[in-house]
């Protein structure tokens, strides 16, 4: 079978140039994905999706959320539309969640049982039950190129032993995952269509803020052999030198002719910063979240800076956010006009807001890959 994810060099830091193969096509590593919760990323159509950051070339993978789309409109509804692709019109690739996460942080009244998990429905207090099993058959239905093994979160902070409790369950249900997923995997909509290619399903290394665990998580999971391997559990409240030391040593038991994703991070100098330490993929809200409450990111003598765009100082300032960024809001939109938007309450001021911090968060992702492309030895 061809390989995943092609590897180019490695830079001495670690970071890793490549590209992933898959179904709905190539992807450029080290890769930022936007989080398209509800097979929606927040504020921003699809056809600008495909056109921001340098180059233009666009988001080259989003995320969707199974839990999301399980409940509204429901996965069936999305299989009988032709699968998430075609449903929101989105032919470029996609990767789901398990629904593990937002089971675990949205619902109410959840009851944990070594079979899975019933929970409450944050929309209408309806009941519901995820197994491992029921995760992959919906996300299977959904189809996205990538998806998730469905694990258990484990609440922060959360001592040695509930954190290794926890794991033992996130292992095993791991493995169910596969075993469902590996009998059911030819039932993915776009299956004939794509010539028989199917998606890919990885597993997710857990262990809270423990070394320990998170090395048996990790040799654990690459027993069970995934095309792939996240780290989850992380940016959930601990301190930041405390992510990168779990992400630096979790890096170090993982194969390293496959792709490693970290999951939910984080603001653009830590994306740069993990990538370079040799992460190949990495999701967040905070571009779409931040630009919705008006943060804005740019860059002032090579830092990072958060800009808060409703501030009296840019009321009848008439630069663009950042002087450096290409994107479409700074081509043409003044911090006065971006300003007068969020205080009037406009739709428009999440839209443009959100434009400019995914192209901020995809132009990072492009110069750390140049970057690397210029640095690494094969
Ligand atoms: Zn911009």
């Amino acid at each position: 079978m061809e390989s995943l994810l092609e590897v180019d060099g490695t830079s001495e830091g670690g970071g890793r140039r490549g590209r992933l193969h898959l179904p709905h096509g190539v992807v450029e590593t080290p890769v930022f994905m936007p989080v398209g919760t509800v097979a929606s990323v927040k504020a921003v159509e699809q056809s600008v999706l495909e056109t921001l950051g340098q180059g233009e070339r666009g988001a080259q993978i989003i995320l969707a959320n199974t839990y999301h789309l399980y409940l509204r409109p429901g996965h069936e509804l999305v299989r009988r539309m032709g699968g998430v692709h075609r449903f929101m019109s989105w032919e470029r690739p996609m990767l789901t969640d398990s629904g593990g996460f937002q089971v675990f942080s949205l619902s109410k009244l959840r009851k944990i049982t070594p079979d899975g998990v019933e929970f409450r429905s944050h929309l209408d207090g309806s009941k519901h039950f995820f197994s491992p099993e029921h995760s992959m058959e919906v996300q299977i239905t959904l189809g996205a190129d990538v998806m998730m093994a469905f694990d258990e979160c484990v609440e922060t902070p959360a001592s040695w032993e509930r954190t290794s409790a926890s794991m033992g369950l996130t292992h095993a249900w791991a493995q169910r995952s596969k075993d469902y997923f590996e009998e059911h995997k030819t039932e993915v909509p776009w299956f004939e269509a794509r010539g028989g290619k199917t998606q890919s399903l990885f597993g997710i290394v857990q262990g809270g803020m423990y070394v320990d665990l998170r090395k048996e998580s990790a040799e654990r999971l690459v027993e069970m052999d995934f095309p792939g391997y996240a780290i989850g559990g992380l940016a959930v409240g601990e301190p930041r030198e405390v992510t990168r030391e779990m992400i630096a040593r979790t890096l170090e038991w993982l194969p390293k002719d496959k792709p490693r994703y970290v999951m939910g991070v984080g603001y653009p100098d830590e994306i740069e910063e993990y990538a370079k330490m040799g992460v190949d993929m990495m999701d967040c809200v905070l571009p779409t979240r931040a630009g919705r409450h008006g943060l804005v990111f740019a860059r002032e003598n090579g830092a990072v800076v958060r800009m808060n765009i409703k501030r009296k100082e840019y009321a009848e300032d008439q630069g663009p956010i950042d002087p450096e960024c290409g994107c479409m809001v700074c081509r043409r939109y003044s911090r006065a006009y971006l300003r007068h938007l969020y205080v009037a309450g406009e739709a428009l001021s999440a839209t443009l807001n959100s434009v400019h911090n995914l192209a901020f968060y995809l132009d990072t992702m492009s110069r750390v890959r140049a970057e690397l492309g210029a640095s690494v030895t094969v």
